[in-house]
């Protein structure tokens, strides 16, 4: 069997191939909730009849659409003839074949090592796949069956959709961009941003720490089972990433954060708002410790890479810690 099968065997090598997918899945310009859904198909937990029947909810396990093949995630958006009629709508070309045989991850692993430096296939197949999806449950919950050129059409305007609203967001000039320092040497410096994890009641928080070259020694992504208001997810982010620095042996450090008010509170310009009292005094109370430690603020554009990790949460049960390794994850907004 070729080098595409992904995801069977546990060695290293496909780990390592699973984390670039993942890593390029997550900077893929495409709404969240399709990020989610892809995650979903490539780790095969999306609720098709066979992984239902898997779990004993249902006894058939055979395609609602064609009636003639079990309900696998390639079955249902490659080889059923549904599939095949919005693949041809579309009028995507795949630079190579796919087998009956593979996964989802293997689909999205083809595209990737086939246009290593651009995205718009990816992006394109994925979000078709989810409307396809889409449709099936629509479908299975009484609602309309669409025609593969309605769901193409519906990718494809949502995509558009996706990014003009994207584009928006930063400035226009490029001199008017805020752009992350590196600290001077001896000093690190320790970006931390939070994230309100409404739905999972809980609080995101990112830190990343680079010496004056930009370099990456140590990141992390935490989750942390509090939902807490936005202030307050900064304010506990920082006592977090200070918490960390010192275990991680940072002893001259500047921490920076994109909250100008816990910026603030944190060096004393104003008095730190009732809600992060608490916490702002313990915040002080640990820095004692170090050699030399200060606090900076950056406006969000500058902080993007904490950002990331902390928005990554989303997919973390507890925390993940990297060290001095290269990032992918944030390597775009680090560059
Ligand atoms: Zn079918």
């Amino acid at each position: 069997m070729e080098d595409s099968s992904l995801g069977r065997g546990g060695a290293s090598s496909d780990n390592n191939k699973v984390k670039q997918i993942w890593w390029r899945i997550w900077c893929m310009n495409i709404p969240n909730k399709i990020r989610n859904f892809a995650w979903r198909a490539w780790r095969d937990i999306l609720p098709n009849k066979v992984n239902l029947r898997r779990r004993m909810i249902t006894k058939d396990e055979l395609c609602n659409e064609c009636g003639g093949e079990p309900e696998t995630n390639c079955h249902m958006f490659w080889f059923c003839e549904k599939a095949k009629e919005i693949w041809e709508n579309s009028k995507l070309v795949f630079p190579f074949h796919i087998e009956p045989w593979w996964s989802f991850l293997d689909v999205v692993w083809k595209i990737m090592k086939c246009n290593a430096s651009n995205s718009e296939l990816l992006e394109t197949t994925i979000t078709i796949c989810w409307e396809m999806w889409k449709n099936r449950n629509a479908v299975r919950n009484g609602g309309p069956r669409s025609t593969g050129k309605t769901i193409v059409k519906r990718a494809s305007t949502l995509l558009q959709d996706y990014r003009a609203a994207t584009e928006e967001i930063p400035p226009t000039r490029p001199s008017e961009a805020v752009k992350w320092h590196p600290p001077d040497h001896p000093f690190y410096k320790m970006n931390v941003d939070a994230t309100v994890l409404k739905e999972l009641q809980a609080t995101g928080i990112g830190t990343v720490v680079r010496d004056g070259e930009g370099k990456v020694l140590a990141a992390m992504s935490k989750r942390v089972l509090a939902p807490l208001a936005t202030l307050e997810a900064e304010a506990k982010s920082m006592e977090v990433a200070v918490q960390f620095a010192w275990e991680m042996g940072f002893r001259d450090i500047i921490c920076e954060t994109d909250s100008l008010s816990l910026y603030q509170a944190l060096v004393g310009s104003t008095e730190a708002p009732t809600c992060i009292d608490t916490i702002v005094s313990s915040i002080l109370l640990s820095i004692q410790h170090f050699c030399c430690i200060s606090f900076s603020h950056v406006k969000r554009q500058g902080n993007r890479p904490a950002h990331i990790l902390a928005q990554f949460t989303r997919h973390v049960r507890d925390f993940v810690v990297w060290l001095e390794e290269t990032l992918s994850l944030i390597e775009h907004a680090c560059a």
